[in-house]
């Protein structure tokens, strides 16, 4: 398992800090976000550390595939699935990237306006 001690979701999938678990696989886990932006907010994330999206890509391409399955198991868990969902990696500070763990965010409930601002 590659963690890192001082990383907020490591220490998520740890259990060293509560989260509302929705979905988990070996390699995978979603949980809702803290401070949802839409009736259905969760994020999906690789138990091992990577810092974006690009660094998962290019490190394992099999774990960046069962994320994006996870993200869709979570759409159909939460009822999205059918109206339709966003699934966002912010990549970078520049995106609004605040935790460096790769997480998708899984977006669904509500009307979602293109671009999202
Ligand atoms: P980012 O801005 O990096 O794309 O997304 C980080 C997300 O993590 C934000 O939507 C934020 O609300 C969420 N978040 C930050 N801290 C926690 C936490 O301790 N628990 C949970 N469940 N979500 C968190
Ligand atoms: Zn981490």
């Amino acid at each position: 398992m590659v963690s890192e001690a001082d990383c907020l979701f490591c220490r998520i999938v740890a259990r060293e800090i509560p989260a509302e678990i929705v979905y988990e696989t070996d390699r995978a886990l979603a949980f809702r976000d803290v401070n949802p932006q839409a009736p259905t907010h969760v994020l999906v994330i690789p138990k091992d550390h990577y810092r974006d999206a690009a660094a998962l890509a290019a490190a394992d391409h099999g774990l960046a595939d069962e994320v994006i399955k996870a993200a869709h198991e979570v759409a159909l868990l939460e009822g999205v699935a059918e109206s339709g969902y966003r699934l966002v990696f912010n990549t970078g500070p520049g995106a609004g990237q605040t935790v460096f763990h790769v997480h998708g965010h899984v977006i669904g409930g509500r009307g979602l306006q293109w671009p999202p601002g």
